[in-house]
């Protein structure tokens, strides 16, 4: 049971944590939605109070922390409208590569600023033409001495306009198909690097995704995460943990859209009575309310499983699918009991519907999920 991993000292962080959040997050998103952007100093400031990567050791600057304290901060960040800041995916996606994968110089190198939020990390695996399909990718590292040369182009990537370093998922033996894929930590700076345009979305203003370029990128041979060719497995890996975040987020945006309508239920009168009244809307939210309650269960043991040091792989695709399309019904039927106000900016409810839409796709989307459920059942879905 989750419960039983969280203590006084969880309590006292999540109210530190949402304090900060509520003090130096959730007053300025209108701004940072407008500015397509979080500011570095946020950065800084989460730095400062131990709220990057408090995972990771000491040694790095981290504070030694379970993964409860990632899932607090997860959590909190949904709840004060911060789901646009990346990171979660900063701290629980892109840095455990480094940590886990990285050689020791490398770990020197980079930890200590994902900590100090000096470093922004962020994960390249997607292409225009290959985001499911990521054997495919095409962008190519060539191994010169001490040196992989680096050619290809990267999309969608979020934190990917600010980040100082990126995951890059590339080809060292393009015959290999996904044995030949690797990966090699590019830094901000390096000549022949370059960012595209910030990409305009449908939702998740605040945050930067972009679309990055590399033109003959020269890199030092110790930016190779592990071994060349089992970048695959890797991602295989650290993917169970993406999803869960990512499931986090859906489970969380999905009880902040149930909380509205039912606010909003409560207080909208119709036909003489309050909008909830009505037998429809009551049993529409009683639907509600039980399928967030179903996917907090369920969750709440993925994350304890996944505390515990279980495989996590076949409940984790399982929750990314069910969740991820959970939170789109809900943030649908929430706008639906607001009526016209729903589709009015200045409701919350109206963020929350379009910022929902990408959680059935990123890190996997649903159909991908159910490809894996699928052969994890004994099928073989093409
Ligand atoms: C806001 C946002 C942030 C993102 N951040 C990142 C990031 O930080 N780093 C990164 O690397 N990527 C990122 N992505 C990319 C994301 O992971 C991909 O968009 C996603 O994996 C889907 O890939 P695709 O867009 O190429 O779609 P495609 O793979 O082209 O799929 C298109 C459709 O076909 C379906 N499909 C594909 N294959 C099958 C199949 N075998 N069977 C049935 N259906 C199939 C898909 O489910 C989908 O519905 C982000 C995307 C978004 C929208």
């Amino acid at each position: 049971m989750l419960e039983d991993y969280y203590r006084e000292e969880h309590d006292i962080f999540r109210e530190s944590f949402r304090r900060f959040v509520a003090k130096e997050i959730t007053p300025n998103v209108e701004q940072w939605e407008q500015d397509r952007a979080v500011p570095r100093e946020l950065w800084v400031k989460m730095g400062n109070e131990g709220f990057l990567c408090p995972w990771l050791p000491e040694e790095y600057g981290g504070l030694g922390l379970g993964f409860e304290y990632s899932v607090i901060i997860n959590e909190e960040l949904v709840r004060g409208d911060g789901f646009g800041v990346g990171v979660p995916l900063h701290s629980d996606v892109a840095t455990p590569y480094i940590y886990s994968y990285g050689v020791s110089e490398a770990k020197e190198r980079w930890l200590r600023g994902c900590t100090s939020g000096e470093i922004i990390a962020a994960i390249g695996f997607t292409e225009p033409n290959a985001g499911s399909d990521l054997a495919a990718i095409k962008t190519k590292a060539r191994r010169e001495k001490d040196t992989y040369v680096i050619n290809g182009q990267k999309t969608f990537i979020t934190n990917g306009y600010f980040a100082d370093l990126v995951i890059v998922a590339v080809k060292t033996d393009p015959g290999a198909g996904y044995k030949g894929v690797s990966l090699i930590v590019v830094e901000k700076d390096t000549p022949g690097f370059s960012r595209g345009r910030k990409l305009e979305k449908m939702g998740y203003h605040m945050q930067d995704t972009a679309e990055l370029f590399f033109e003959d990128v020269r890199v030092p041979a110790r930016h190779l995460l592990g071994e060349e060719g089992a970048g695959f497995k890797y991602m295989m890996e650290k993917l169970q943990q993406e999803r869960l975040e990512v499931s986090i987020k859906c489970q969380v945006m999905a009880e902040e859209c149930l909380g509205e309508a039912l606010k909003y239920a409560k207080a909208r009168e119709a036909f003489g009575k309050r909008i909830g009244d009505h037998q429809y809307n009551a049993f529409r939210l009683a639907d509600m309310a039980t399928e967030v309650q179903l996917g907090r269960t369920f969750l709440d043991c993925l994350i304890s499983d996944h505390i515990s040091g279980k495989r996590i792989d076949l409940k984790a695709s399982m929750a990314k699918y069910w969740l991820g399309e959970m939170v789109n019904r809900i943030a649908y039927q929430a706008v639906q009991i607001h009526g016209g106000y729903g589709y009015m900016e200045e409701y919350r409810i109206c963020r929350l519907y379009r910022d929902v839409r990408a959680l059935s796709i990123f890190a996997g989307t649903s159909e991908i999920m159910k490809l894996i459920i699928g052969r994890k059942l004994g099928f073989s879905p093409g």
